[in-house]
């Protein structure tokens, strides 16, 4: 999509500071970091939310799950990490093309609500 940042990311248009690529996958450091590991992972194809997931555009989201433990490992979260996504308005989602948070590097909050 033609005005989407992380779109527009993805195709190098604006620059990001990349941890991995595949033929589906894309990641790179949030711009805002909130732990000291905070990346995004999302798929090169422009899905909007969870809500656009379905059984054509799944592999994105398998192959994503794939690379989340490759990240981790790389980024050296052995004692753990947290994997969120927002999705639409109560769920805070700013960008709309989905994308899970890798966040980890220190002990983080139990409350997620
Ligand atoms: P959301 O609130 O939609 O779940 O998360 C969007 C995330 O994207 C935020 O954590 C925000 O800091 C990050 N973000 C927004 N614009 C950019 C950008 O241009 N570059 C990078 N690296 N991160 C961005
Ligand atoms: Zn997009």
């Amino acid at each position: 999509m033609s005005d989407c940042i992380f779109c527009k990311i993805i195709a190098g248009d604006i620059p990001s500071s990349k941890v991995f690529e595949d033929e589906y996958v894309y990641a790179f450091r949030d711009i805002a970091p909130m732990a000291p590991v905070h990346i995004l992972v999302v798929p090169k194809e422009h899905i909007a939310s969870t809500d656009g997931i379905n059984a054509e555009n799944s592999v994105y989201v398998a192959r994503i799950f794939e690379a989340i433990p490759q990240i981790a490992a790389a980024e050296e979260l052995s004692n753990g990490y947290r994997v969120i996504t927002n999705c639409g308005e109560d769920g805070c989602q700013s960008v709309k093309h989905l994308h899970f948070h890798i966040l980890g590097g220190k002990q983080l909050l139990e409350n997620m609500g």
